[in-house]
């Protein structure tokens, strides 16, 4: 996780306390260590503390090192922590078994302070160099929000999730800025960016719980997805959307619904079955932003017939 300021975090693995001190006694000065004698609780401790590293033991009661890294290696949320293996064990076939399972390094012990350092800090640093390209990757150069590949992965995951949870409805609206060739034309490309990101922030602003998405889906497009929303409580963001971007009173002069820049919506909201595809859903609510222009832009319109008929010609 990328922490400005922060020294990065290690996580260390080891049952026996005094190894975990003659590891501590090196990193302690570079890094903000953290620790457990536990196998069995790396992974839970890993995905909420995110470290930058884990410094991982072999041999362990209960559970030993390359089971450890195997599970790490298995959920998304800490797949891309680089674990290094610490261990005396130091012949050729136990340390392919730890890279076959995922591990990036493996240090053998007794400890040689130098080498220890060195490769931790190299570890450490491709980590967080990763990390900064992976959200690059996924965030609109003008606004910072996150961008069109983001979106597409976000609801491809809460797709799937949803499904999974059952009975769990997945809302999407979205959103076109009205007469924006306009305001560009009028007011210059430099103005219209500014504008831009305006809106980017005042939509991000608008995301009050921490499961929503909001993304810059192309030029003056933007989408939110709200998992566990209901097509009421999406209407009802949609609108407060509406408001909040009215209040940011930026003239329009050449626009034809107001004097201010608008927005119009489509909203759609449905509970994800396996039978259902998610374009259903996209569909639905990119025809609702239609309706809203046709139906003379700066106005909230939303997915209820529209979806039920998609939903009942597709099974
Ligand atoms: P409508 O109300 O029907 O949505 O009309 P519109 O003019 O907003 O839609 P149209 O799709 O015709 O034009 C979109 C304009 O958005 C065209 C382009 O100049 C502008 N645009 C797209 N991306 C950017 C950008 O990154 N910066 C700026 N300044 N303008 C952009
Ligand atoms: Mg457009
Ligand atoms: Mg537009």
């Amino acid at each position: 996780m990328i922490r400005a300021e922060e020294k990065p975090v290690i996580l260390i693995v080891d049952d026996e306390t005094a190894n975990i001190e003659v590891l501590a006694k090196q990193l302690s000065a570079d890094y903000r260590l953290l620790f457990t004698t536990d196998p069995a609780k790396v992974c839970q401790l890993a995905e909420q503390k995110d470290p930058d590293l884990i410094l991982l033991d072999v041999v362990m009661p209960g559970m030993d090192g390359y089971e450890v890294c195997r599970n790490l290696q298995g959920r998304d949320s800490t797949r891309d922590i680089p674990v290094i293996f610490v261990t005396a064990m130091g012949e050729e076939r136990y340390e392919a078994i730890g890279f076959e399972a995922g591990g990036v390094d493996y240090i053998t012990k007794p400890i040689k302070p130098f080498l220890l350092r060195a490769r931790v800090k190299t570890h450490v640093e491709l980590k967080l160099q990763n990390d900064m390209l992976k959200q690059l990757a996924s965030q609109d150069g003008l606004t910072g929000i996150a961008n069109r590949r983001r979106l597409d992965e976000f609801l491809n995951h809460e797709w799937g999730r949803a499904i999974r949870q059952g009975n769990s409805n997945l809302a999407v609206i979205f959103i076109d800025v009205d007469y924006f060739k306009k305001y560009n034309d009028h007011y210059g490309h430099q103005a219209g960016d500014e504008c831009l990101k305006q809106i980017a922030a005042a939509l991000a602003a608008g995301m009050e719980r921490k499961t929503d998405l909001v993304a810059r889906y192309g030029g003056e497009e933007f989408a939110c997805v709200l998992p566990n929303t209901s097509l009421q409580g999406a209407i009802h963001k949609a609108e407060q959307i509406q408001r909040s971007i009215a209040s940011l009173h930026i003239p329009h002069q050449l626009s034809d619904v107001s004097d201010v820049v608008t927005l119009s919506m489509g909203v759609a909201s449905l509970v994800p079955r396996k039978e259902n595809k998610i374009e259903t859903l996209i569909n639905a609510a990119d025809q609702m932003l239609y309706a809203a222009k046709r139906g003379g832009r700066n106005q909230v319109r939303y997915a209820g017939t529209v979806l039920s008929e998609a939903l009942a010609s597709a099974t």
